[in-house]
Order: C-alpha cells, then sequence, then structure tokens
C-alpha cells in the first residue's frame, strides 16, 4: 500500500519523491512505502490550513459539531476496514483494534463535536467599578498534531478532534511506524463534508517532517504525544517561538497492590495493564508493588495467568498478544531483559522471542516477568514500553509509597485496597496525573488526562483540550 499525504482535501505524493518503507510486525516484510515529506510539503500543508481557517474559525459550532459526529459515524461504518488496518500496521489483535482503537477513535470525534457545543467562557461583573469583564476563547489559527505509533488513529484523533471542533485548522503527522489508518481517515474525512484545508496529513519521519512542523513559525501551537526524549527537543525548539505546548510523553507506572484488595478483580486486571497491546502503552502499570503478605500467592498465581496468554499472528482471534511494533523496538526491548540479568533481576516468566509457524520473521515477544530487590534498578527507572513488568515486594504504605514517586515519571498509578483511607492517602500523595483504585485505564472522556516531571506538561481531554486549543482574551466594558 501506497500512503500519500492529504493536504487540501487531496492525496498527494512528497514533492522530492522521497519515501520510506513501511513494515507489517506481524511477518517483518515491508509491505508498502509512505512518504518522507520535506519541508515543502508542511510549508503546502501550512498554507493550505491558514487559508482555511478564516472560514472554518467562524463556521457556527452547529455545523462543525455535525461534521465531527459524521466523521465518527463514518469510522464506525467502516470498522473492520480500519480494524485491519491497524492491526496489520501496529502488529496489535484484530480483537484489539476493533474493540478499543477504532471505536475509540470515533467517539474522539462524536464526544468533541458534543463538547464544542457546551463549551462555555466567563464573564466577571467588577461590582462597584460600573464594569463587566467577559471571556473569549477564540481558535488559535494553525496548529499541530504529532502522534506515536502505539496507539496510531486513538491518538491521532484524540488530538485533531478537539483542535479542529475549537475552529483550528490543523498540520498533523502520525508516526512514520504506523501511518496508514491516518492515511485512511482523509478520505472518511471528505466524505463527512470537512472543507478542504481544515485537516492537513503529512507523512515522514521525526527528524525530517517532524522538525519542519515544530520548527515553522506561524505554526502557533504544538499537541504532541512520544517519548520524553523528543518531548524535551520539541519544548527546547518551540520555547524561543513562544509556541503554545502540550506533551504527553513517558511513563514508568506504579501498580501498588495490598492485601486487603478484591483479589481475582484485581488478577484480571494486573494481567491486562501489564501486557494490552504488548505493553506499549504509556499508561502500563510497568512496575508491581505487592504487599508482602500476599506475595508469593500472587506470584504464583500470576505467573499461572500469564502462561495463559497465546502469542499469536494479529489477524488470529484468539490471538492476546501480538507482535511488537517494530524490529528495533523489539531489540530495544529485549535488551533490557539483558540488563535485568546483569542486575541480578530473576526472570520469573517469558524473556524469549516468540517464533510462529509461516511468520518466523515476525516481532513476538513472551510476555515477561522479573522480579527485583531493588527500585533503583535500571528496569525499574527506565521506560521498556513492551511485554515486560517487574514485581516486587514491600512491607508498609510509606515504604511503597516512596519507592512508587522515586521514578522521573509522573503519568499514572493503580492502587488497589479496599481500605478507603489508604486509598485516600496514597493518591493525594502520589506523584501521577492520572490515578486508578481498583480498576485500570477506565477512561471518561471528560477528565483531564496528562502527567507530571519527566512525562509531561500540560493537560488534555475534555474541557482541558478545548482550552489547550483556543486562545484566552479578556475583555473590559466600563458602563
Ligand atoms: P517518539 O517520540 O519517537 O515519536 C513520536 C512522534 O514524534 C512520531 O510521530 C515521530 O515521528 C515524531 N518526532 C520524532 N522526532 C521529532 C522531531 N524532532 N520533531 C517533531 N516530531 C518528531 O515516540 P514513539 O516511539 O512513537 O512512542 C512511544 C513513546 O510515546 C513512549 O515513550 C510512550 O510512553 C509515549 N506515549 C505517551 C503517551 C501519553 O499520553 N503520555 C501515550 C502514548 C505514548
Amino acid at each position: 500500500m501506497t500512503v500519500q499525504n492529504y493536504i487540501n482535501g487531496e492525496y498527494k505524493d512528497p514533492i522530492s519523491n522521497q519515501w520510506i518503507d513501511n513494515y507489517c510486525p506481524a511477518n517483518g516484510q515491508v509491505y508498502g512505502k509512505i512518504p518522507n515529506s520535506s519541508k515543502t510539503d508542511v510549508e503546502n500543508a501550512y498554507k493550505a490550513a491558514k487559508a482555511a481557517f478564516t472560514s472554518w474559525s467562524q463556521t457556527t459550532l452547529n455545523e462543525r459539531s455535525k461534521i465531527l459526529i459524521k466523521i465518527a459515524e463514518l469510522l464506525e461504518a467502516n470498522i473492520q476496514h480500519f480494524a485491519q488496518a491497524e492491526s496489520q500496521d501496529n502488529g496489535k489483535p484484530i480483537s484489539l483494534a476493533k474493540s478499543i482503537d477504532i471505536p475509540r477513535a470515533a467517539s474522539n470525534f462524536r464526544f468533541f463535536g458534543n463538547a464544542i457545543t457546551q463549551f462555555a467562557s466567563e464573564s466577571h461583573e467588577s461590582t462597584g467599578l460600573n464594569a463587566i469583564n467577559y471571556t473569549l476563547r477564540q481558535p488559535i489559527g494553525v496548529v499541530a498534531c504529532i502522534s506515536p505509533w502505539n496507539l496510531p488513529l486513538y491518538l491521532f484523533t484524540w488530538k485533531i478532534a478537539p483542535a479542529i471542533a475549537s475552529g483550528n485548522c490543523v498540520v498533523a503527522k502520525p508516526s512514520e511506524i504506523t501511518p496508514v489508518t491516518a492515511f485512511l481517515l482523509g478520505k472518511i474525512c471528505n466524505d463527512a463534508g470537512l472543507p478542504k484545508g481544515v485537516l492537513n496529513i503529512v507523512h515522514g519521519l521525526g527528524n525530517t517532517t517532524g522538525q519542519a512542523i515544530i520548527e515553522h513559525p506561524y505554526i502557533k501551537a504544538i499537541s504532541f504525544t512520544g517519548g520524553t526524549e523528543t518531548g524535551t527537543h520539541i519544548a527546547a525548539v518551540a520555547a524561543p517561538m513562544f509556541k503554545k505546548l502540550s506533551l504527553e510523553l513517558g511513563g514508568k507506572n506504579p501498580n501498588i497492590i495490598f492485601a486487603d484488595c478484591d483479589y481475582n478483580d484485581m488478577l484480571e486486571t494486573t494481567v491486562r495493564s501489564s501486557f494490552a497491546n504488548q505493553g506499549q502503552i504509556c499508561l502500563c502499570g510497568s512496575r508491581i508493588f505487592v504487599e508482602a503478605t500476599i506475595y508469593e500467592k500472587f506470584k504464583t498465581d500470576f505467573i499461572a495467568k500469564v502462561k495463559d496468554l497465546k502469542v499469536g499472528h494479529p489477524s488470529n482471534a484468539n490471538t492476546q498478544i501480538g507482535a511488537l511494533v517494530s524490529k528495533n523496538h523489539l531489540e530495544k526491548v529485549m535488551h533490557y531483559i539483558e540488563i535485568a540479568k546483569n542486575e541480578n533481576g530473576k526472570i520469573l516468566y517469558g524473556g524469549n522471542k516468540v517464533t510462529i509457524k509461516n511468520y518466523e520473521d515476525g516481532y513476538y515477544l513472551e510476555p515477561t516477568i522479573i522480579e527485583v530487590k531493588t527500585n533503583d534498578c535500571r528496569i525499574n527507572q527506565e521506560e521498556i514500553f513492551g511485554p515486560i513488568v517487574t514485581i516486587m515486594p514491600f512491607k508498609t504504605e510509606q515504604e511503597v509509597l516512596q519507592m512508587a514517586n522515586k521514578v522521573k515519571y509522573g503519568l499514572s498509578a493503580t492502587i488497589w485496597t479496599n481500605n478507603l483511607k489508604r486509598a485516600m492517602h496514597i493518591s493525594n500523595q502520589i506523584q501521577a496525573g492520572i490515578v486508578w483504585i481498583n480498576t485500570w485505564m477506565l477512561r471518561d472522556l471528560r477528565t483531564p488526562f496528562g502527567g507530571i516531571k519527566a512525562s509531561g506538561i500540560g493537560r488534555e481531554g475534555g474541557f482541558e483540550a478545548l482550552r489547550f486549543f483556543t486562545e484566552t482574551k479578556n475583555i473590559c466594558i466600563k458602563y
């Protein structure tokens, strides 16, 4: 499949005619090519967006809402096609693409299509001064949305939907590793009646296409999801130009399990929070801390459950663990298994490449559980972003809180306990943007989403996203 750029409502080859191979993670073969767009392609995308802005920013909220909801409906109507494409491009099980990724991409459009009709601004009557202040939240202009490969269409649309709902025009770049569903989205937008130029999608490498976007002097805001290192670079480039930034970065999230939890519920969910999407979710609970009194029991039961997980070809309906996204990523993840061994981590289960008959070159890895002695080791401190979790026991609330916080990241945390006082105490003290108590990844799109420390700045989700994508202006009238 040849992926093309989507600029001004039309599919176009890159001006330079430079292309990158696109690999299928399930079999390691090249199955398509994608543009490696240059500065000129980005400039063309910017010009199309700028030309569309005057009219789009004046479109009524009802009209915008109608178009966004139509995009959601068309995604739902084409769910099979999109799910297959996502699974082939990313290596994730088709069941996951069908039940999570594509439905959520549709929900993103529907949610922000509705949210924009409810988004209100404030007014302040300045009592005694005969004045009234009111606040406008106006679209910014041309904004950038840059997304990663782990939840390709899900995260791409999580940015695009609020950006266009609030009246901006967009230059967007999906990950070069998983470009296909973003490519398919262009046609859906045309069919839904999105005016040309409102959304422009350019494909290519981070350090060429991505760099041209973040350096563009008139793209005034960047919503970025990806690695902490890339986020640091983007912040440095954007700061002197005073661009508005939302950075959703890496994580190394604690999953804290107390003996008084609902054990079976915790066990089921912990398998998911460890290995869903091959562990390639920024919210995965990759550091598992278990209260010492149930540590041995947990270890036995967890290993038994994880052994049952079926690693297989993503298009097989029974597959629970598909392929990792790329050869490079597989190698990086496997390197951490070596690091663990050198640090005296004990591999309790997994640790090996899996070979699937007829797909021997695919990027498969066993779900892996490593017992560690200390939270200070590299595999407990660095983001691995694959099917690897560590486990270790703790004795006291204070001790586990200290270990949970002793990491550079602060994205999410999960706490399993039926002791309300303890749950409240830990969730108040824990350094994370999102805390789940007795659940994991339960998402309500109205809630603020984002991390602290090296996990990023800014919040997306609900009205937070609409606030990010608008410029606030206060007007004071004296009467
Ligand atoms: P990445 O940082 O390598 O790439 C993300 C995107 O940035 C890609 O589209 C890439 O092409 C682009 N990019 C790279 N260099 C760039 C540059 N110089 N200028 C502009 N754009 C550039 O991340 P990845 O490997 O695709 O994704 C994995 C990371 O994403 C993990 O660290 C994970 O934790 C993080 N992530 C965070 C969240 C969150 O919500 N906090 C969600 C998902 C993934």
